[in-house]
């Protein structure tokens, strides 16, 4: 149970927070109150018509009153109202308290106001159309709602499930939000906010910025007319994104003066296909989409692939923007040009070395990434710390509760030292001739084992682990990796999540066939990336085959 026995439920009108509050708290055997019948109750009114006879002003003053009061109660699950949480003294009081984010969808919201008929208790809804409004709110409030300790998607699930996710949410809370008093507050609210300034990446073909930063979806039209880009700017992302992220992505855009509007892909790698390019590109010609437009990738890794290669290839080339919402994504694959979709032969055949003009790395889009998918990124963060910098391993290894949970300063700092890593080592060698093979440290292991998989059983990050850890092996035997550093890197994966040995079934024989056909292969000489020191590595030929099989054959025995 936590330190500090309350719960504050957050999310837009309408998600649900008074009517679960009470069966929440029925469930923990605590108490509910409702934030919003406290200021009816003190008022002696309808907040309707607080906010009509004495408006909004002085209702912000009694809901600042009402949580103060809230946040002394132990044993108590608050609902607050939809507006609540943008205020920093609201969240500065909540903070002392786990803070729940019900997430629906701006539809699933105008039903379920429409249902309970009691619109005038929202007046900021106003009579114009619903749908229109609370998308343009719900946008205007998401990094707020983002900065929530968890955040619980109502869509689909019936009552009981959603009571039963908040139980276990609170149950399986370690306390470590009660020493975390700024977590709900943005960079900018923070007494000692990190510097904004964008990492240039100069690869050879292009010179561009990457920015990173809590809610910077919101400026995301003002980013692009700053890379003079003007007129219009088509997203493509997926169908797990857009829904979540793309309002903010196009009200912002709209903001800005541009023509926009949005395509979603199906999620997944499968939809890495030339086939599916082609659909991106019949939606292009239906919005007569021009040289001079850009194409917004907003999405994780395969988003970028693929909208990369389309703006790479439609009209021969138009302007590509990276607004990365992945951890591998903004870490890792938004950077650098290497944009392709698959072919049923093999990953990435189909390609282009093309960069962007812009990438944002708005973190707050982590809050709502699959856990799963939060570790897998931060394999290759830990990659970046041990092949080029002592400091962000130590970073990333004394801030990895803060990291897991999204914390908004200390994610952007890593997100952003990962991509000044991964940019010095582009801006030396674009098109990965020389001194980019050091980014494989683990991957020829790790491509082998996520290959022998089918590239189901062990995703990438989660193979890249296992190949960081394999490597290290193989440099120990070789007399080059320190074996106290092995065991700081296998300490640093476990802290992460990661593996650090295979999973049981598979093959041997499978893997070291799979390795024999990796890119890095020259002339039959696997080119290892081993590790003299954190931030020290070496490529070496000259690695005994005898010792990879031996390390192979021990790391799928373990
Ligand atoms: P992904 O794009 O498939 O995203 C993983 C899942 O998370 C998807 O279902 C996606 O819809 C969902 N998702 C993404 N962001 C989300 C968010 N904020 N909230 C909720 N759901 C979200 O996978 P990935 O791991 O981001 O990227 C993997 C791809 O990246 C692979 O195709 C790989 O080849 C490619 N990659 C490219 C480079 C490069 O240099 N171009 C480098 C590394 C990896």
């Amino acid at each position: 149970m936590p330190d500090h026995p309350r719960v504050f439920l957050t999310g837009f009108s309408g998600a649900g927070k008074s009517a679960f509050a009470p069966l929440v708290a029925k469930e923990l055997g605590w108490r509910a109150i409702d934030t919003d019948a406290l200021i009816e109750q003190a008022a002696g009114k309808p907040i309707a018509e607080i906010f009509a006879s004495d408006g909004e002003g002085h209702f912000r003053e009694l809901e600042r009153g009402a949580i103060v009061h809230a946040a002394k109660e132990d044993n108590m699950v608050v609902a607050t109202g939809g507006g609540a949480i943008l205020d920093v003294e609201n969240r500065r009081a909540m903070a002392n308290g786990l803070v729940v984010c019900l997430e629906a969808r701006p539809q699933t919201i105008v039903d379920l106001l429409g249902e309970d008929g009691d619109g005038p208790k929202r007046p900021l809804l106003g009579d114009g159309d619903p749908l229109a409004r609370i998308i343009e709110l719900k946008a205007q409030r998401q990094q707020y709602y983002a900065l929530a300790d968890v955040i619980i998607e109502t869509d689909g699930r019936t009552t009981s499930q959603v009571i039963a996710a908040v139980v276990d949410a609170v149950r399986a809370h370690d306390p470590w939000f009660s020493c975390q008093p700024e977590r709900l507050l943005l960079p900018e609210e923070r007494s000692a906010a990190p510097p904004s300034e964008p990492v240039w990446v100069e690869a050879a073909s292009r010179r561009y910025p990457a920015y990173a930063g809590w809610g910077l979806l919101d400026r995301l039209g003002s980013l692009l007319r700053a890379q003079g880009i003007e007129s219009a700017a088509w997203i493509v992302s997926d169908t797990e994104v857009l829904p979540r992220h793309g309002d903010r992505a196009l009200l912002s855009l709209r903001a800005a003066g541009f023509r926009t509007g949005a395509f979603a892909i199906p999620a997944g790698e499968a939809s890495k296909r030339l086939d599916v390019a082609a659909s991106v590109y019949d939606w292009l010609v239906a919005q007569r989409a021009e040289r001079g437009h850009a194409i917004v990738a907003l999405g994780g890794g395969v988003v970028g692939d693929l909208a990369g290669f389309v703006a790479a290839t439609y009209l021969r080339g138009m302007p590509l923007v990276m607004a990365p919402t992945s951890v591998l994504s903004m870490v890792d694959a938004s950077i650098g040009g290497k944009v392709a979709v698959d072919h049923v032969q093999g990953k990435n055949l189909i390609g282009a070395f093309y960069q962007p003009s812009l990438v944002v790395d708005d973190v707050s889009v982590l809050k709502t990434l699959p856990r799963r998918m939060l570790v897998e990124g931060y394999a290759e963060a830990i990659k970046h710390a041990l092949i080029l910098s002592p400091e962000l391993l130590s970073l990333l290894e004394q801030h990895a509760d803060d990291l897991l949970h999204v914390e908004p300063a200390i994610t952007a700092d890593i997100v952003r030292r990962n991509v000044a890593i991964k940019a010095s080592v582009v801006s030396q060698d674009e098109r990965d001739t020389g001194p980019r093979a050091i980014l494989n440290y683990g991957h020829t292991i790790g491509h082998a084992i996520e290959a022998a998989g089918g590239y189901t059983e062990v995703l990438h990050g989660a193979a890249d682990a296992i190949g960081m850890t394999a490597a290290a092996e193989i440099g120990r035997r070789m007399g080059v990796t320190p074996p106290a550093l092995m065991e700081r890197q296998r300490a640093v994966l476990e802290r992460y999540g990661l593996p650090t040995k295979a999973p049981p079934g598979i093959d041997a024989e499978r893997v070291h066939k799979a390795m024999m056909l990796d890119k890095k292969v020259v002339g039959g000489k696997v080119r290892w990336v081993l590790l003299e020191d954190v931030g020290r590595a070496v490529v070496r030929s000259d690695v005994p085959m005898e010792i990879v099989r031996d390390v192979v054959v021990d790391l799928l025995r373990a």
